[in-house]
């Protein structure tokens, strides 16, 4: 049985951004960049689903500019076996990505998908679903817990006020919510074991995809700055405080 899980490469969640003087987007030039804190958990899941013996390979792809390979081997040092990355300089969008993924999916037919629930620089929470309609697969979101049984996989997803258990035929898609695993730290053994570890490149062209983007970005601000706040000497001044600033709102 084969996973694919599609690993994004981010601006790392320690780094606080910035949004360009020009307000065209943001500056994201020389911050670290890391794997998609989401699909560090999908990798995990795939590659704890390969050593208990469900799985018999882990396949990382992933699409983007040519560092996309350091995100790879980072895939590949967790314990995914190989990877692909599909090369472009283009601004990729959740449906550009879903349909490379859905052509990758098409030429490796996977039993199971894992992606993120959603990449943290976009916040979009679409490519898992977008893939699912593509490949007309079904899907379950925000996965906390997953059980591969027969030809079936076992999801609990976090829901509003609860926990939901849906059973889906594979092939199927899943995306990860923060409470599936905790990731492993990497090893340097494992780190000099992925650098052996075949990744193939492909371009959007070899699958027959345009990523041509279709969403423009008109503006991107930062948030308003918060007013200073007002030291009050006692609770009688606070309750005050309170009543006048309801009267104003
Ligand atoms: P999003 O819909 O952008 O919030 O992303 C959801 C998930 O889709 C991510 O957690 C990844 O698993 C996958 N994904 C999104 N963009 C890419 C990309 N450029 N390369 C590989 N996987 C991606």
């Amino acid at each position: 049985m084969k996973i694919l899980v599609p690993v994004k490469r981010v601006v790392d969640y320690n780094v606080k951004v910035r949004v360009k003087s020009d307000e065209s987007g943001m500056d994201i030039a020389n911050v670290k960049m890391s794997m998609n804190p989401f699909d560090e958990i999908a990798i995990e899941e795939a590659v704890r689903l390969k050593e208990s013996g469900v799985a018999t390979e882990v396949i990382a792809v992933s699409c983007g500019v040519t560092q996309c390979t350091e995100t790879l081997r980072t895939a590949m040092a967790i314990g995914a076996d190989r990877a692909i990355l599909i090369e472009t300089t283009e601004e990729l969008q959740p449906l550009a990505v879903a349909k490379l993924l859905n052509a990758i999916v098409i030429k490796e037919k996977p039993s199971l998908i894992i992606l993120g629930k959603q990449a943290i620089d976009d916040d979009c929470n679409q490519t898992g679903q977008m893939l699912a309609a593509l490949a007309h697969l079904p899907q379950a979101t925000f996965a906390s817990k997953l059980e591969v049984m027969d030809q079936q996989v076992q999801v609990t997803r976090e829901i509003d006020g609860g926990l939901e258990v849906v059973s889906l035929r594979m092939p199927a898609v899943v995306t990860t919510d923060l409470r599936l695993n905790e990731p492993r730290f990497i090893t340097l053994p494992n780190i000099v074991k992925a650098k052996k570890k075949p990744l193939e490149t492909l371009k959007p062209e070899d699958l027959g995809v345009d990523v041509t983007p279709r969403i423009k970005t008109l503006k991107v601000s930062e948030p308003p700055v918060r007013g200073a706040g007002v030291r009050v000497a006692d609770v009688d001044q606070l309750i005050d405080k309170l009543k006048n600033v309801a009267k104003v709102i």
